[in-house]
């Protein structure tokens, strides 16, 4: 059965010293805690990675938030996914509407970023989400639809069966506006059905599909209740090891 994930996206926050403590912090609560059965995970820059990845326990699993479209060579600037394999990490945030809008991030290039970042076995959490115009004219379905198909669906069952998703409606994200509960479960419904149509009823009910956009302590139980929404990506939220965990036991 599917995972429940609450991840972390600290995006370009905290330097070494505040990431390491911040780190700490968040792992002393998890440790001292009942968490219902919750796979942990902290997105952090790139700079964190190793030192985050000696100072938590088990039960945390570390993020990338990015990896480069080729494997090695002559790319200054860039990491690549065995690199941040090499830091001890299980996850890469791919795709997310920041690096779409102003990296540039097609369909195209996440294709490559999606198999190194496989092939050298770390899990994709794969981003997805439609802007409000294109909920206002009623396009978020086909949106949504078509960024999970050019993203993904070269995979085979196998190889999708280590991706999660992450619906984040753009007009969410740090907008402190939070998709409706209903709206949340529609679109979790509707990403559902769009992998059983591909992948068929097993991957399709083992896939961790996780909300993203303004979850806060306040409103994640609520978000969580829902029968397709196995989870969170939190932003801001993930910044204060308290709320963190606020929305960790909302579960
Ligand atoms: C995000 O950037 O992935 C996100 C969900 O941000 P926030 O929680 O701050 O809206």
């Amino acid at each position: 059965m599917r995972r429940k994930i609450v991840a972390g996206n600290w995006k370009m926050n905290n330097t070494l010293e505040e990431g390491i403590e911040l780190a700490g912090q968040i792992n002393d609560l998890v440790e001292n805690t009942e968490i219902n059965d919750v796979d942990v995970v902290i997105g952090t820059p790139f700079i964190h990675l190793t030192e985050v990845n000696k100072v938590v326990g088990e039960k945390i699993g570390v993020a990338a938030q990015n990896c480069a479209d080729e494997k090695s060579g002559a790319y200054t600037g860039e990491i690549s996914a065995s690199m941040i394999k090499s830091t001890g990490s299980k996850y890469v945030i791919l795709g997310h509407s920041e690096r779409r809008t102003y990296y540039g991030e097609t369909n195209e290039i996440l294709v490559k970023k999606v198999n190194l970042t496989l092939e050298n076995g770390l899990a994709p959490i794969f981003c997805i989400g439609e802007v409000l115009e294109e909920r206002e004219a009623e396009k978020h379905f086909d949106v949504v639809k078509s960024q999970i198909a050019e993203g993904l669906f070269h995979l085979s069952a196998e190889e999708f069966g280590k991706v999660v998703l992450a619906y984040e409606p753009v007009w969410a994200i740090g907008t402190g506006v939070t998709a409706s509960s209903d709206q949340a479960q529609e679109m979790h419904a509707f990403i559902r059905k769009t992998l059983v149509e591909q992948y068929g009823e097993e991957v399709a009910n083992n896939t961790s599909i996780l909300y993203g956009g303004s979850c806060k302590p306040s409103n994640a139980k609520e978000l969580f209740e829902n029968a397709d929404v196995d989870g969170g990506l939190i932003g801001g939220a993930s910044l204060k090891a308290e709320d963190f965990m606020g929305i960790i036991t909302a579960f």
